[in-house]
């Protein structure tokens, strides 16, 4: 696997595997690999001549310093797994080369699936994703782009960015990866101590339950009976929001629809880790 640091020297071999009409598959990160990273690689590696990972914790989409400064890193450990897995590049500048002196932020309105959610209770943090999203693909210029559906609403969002720009770039949307007792493959996981790591199996626990009784009560009796699962589990939990939504507009559904695509979407904070999850409902 080449390791690139620089966006200059990257660019360079990438051009050049671009001139023997090499298909580029690419796969974002931030590191601290799991198996849920490394399934997108596999997807990239099977579909792609050349799989490009790249890993940089993006300080702009963190609206909350302790959660950037407490973000796992495990470099030499990614390395080994990306080599295990047919990674053939990985991107892995520093913050300088990314965001050298006088570099903006993305300040465009995509409406309401960058301020619902996430983007109500992590402010700016989209403007941080379109930021640095935009400009990997700029650097990279992939044929294809990996991410998890298990930060669906960013999925969403990468969708806009490729559309408003006209990239070339095909989004392929993979699933989520869980552990056995069903809890979606995080890098935050590894913050959970012994206790937090039982108490938030409740997560997917809730979600599992909504899909089986979905339509079996309104949604807001649904929903609220959802809420009540998880804070009565444990006192550590809060919620920041558990709301089942359209796929395509993420608006809040209130009634059962024939035809629409629906699916439900949780953030929580167990002590001071915040863990994301979601369940398609309907297809
Ligand atoms: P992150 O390093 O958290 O920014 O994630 C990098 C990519 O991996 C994103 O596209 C995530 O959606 C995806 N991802 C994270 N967790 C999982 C998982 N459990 N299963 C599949 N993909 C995942």
């Amino acid at each position: 696997m080449k390791i690139f640091k620089e966006i200059a020297s990257l660019k360079i071999y990438l051009h050049s595997k671009r001139n023997e009409n090499t298909k580029i598959g690419f796969v974002p990160t931030m590191g601290a690999l799991h198996k849920g990273h490394i399934s997108l690689i596999n997807v990239s590696a099977k579909e792609n001549d050349i799989t490009v990972c790249s890993i940089f914790v993006n300080p702009k989409q963190f609206n909350n310093s302790y959660d950037l400064s407490t973000y796992p890193k495990t470099i030499e450990n990614d390395i080994k797994l990306l080599e295990a897995n047919n990674c053939d590049v990985l991107f892995y500048p520093d913050e300088n080369e990314i965001y050298p002196e006088h570099e903006i932020t993305a300040n465009e309105d995509f409406g309401f699936i960058t301020k619902t959610l996430e983007g109500e209770y992590r402010p700016g943090h989209f403007d941080g994703v379109i930021t640095i999203v935009k400009k990997l693909f700029e650097i990279i210029e992939p044929d294809n782009v990996y991410f998890g559906q298990k930060d669906f609403q960013q999925c969403a969002v990468v969708d806009q960015i490729i559309k408003r720009n006209d990239f070339s770039i095909q989004l392929k949307i993979c699933e989520t990866l869980r552990e056995d007792d069903g809890l979606a493959m995080s890098s935050r996981n590894i913050r959970l101590n012994d206790e937090e790591r039982k108490t938030v199996i409740i997560i997917p626990q809730t979600l599992f339950w909504i899909k089986e009784n979905y339509r079996k009560y309104k949604i807001d009796e649904l929903k609220l009976m959802a809420i009540n699962k998880i804070i009565s589990s444990s006192t550590s939990l809060k919620i920041d929001y558990l709301e089942i939504v359209d796929q395509v507009s993420l608006k809040p559904i209130t009634e059962y629809e024939k035809g629409k695509n629906t699916l439900v979407l949780l953030a929580l904070w167990c002590g001071n880790v915040r863990l994301i999850d979601n369940m398609i409902l309907t297809n």
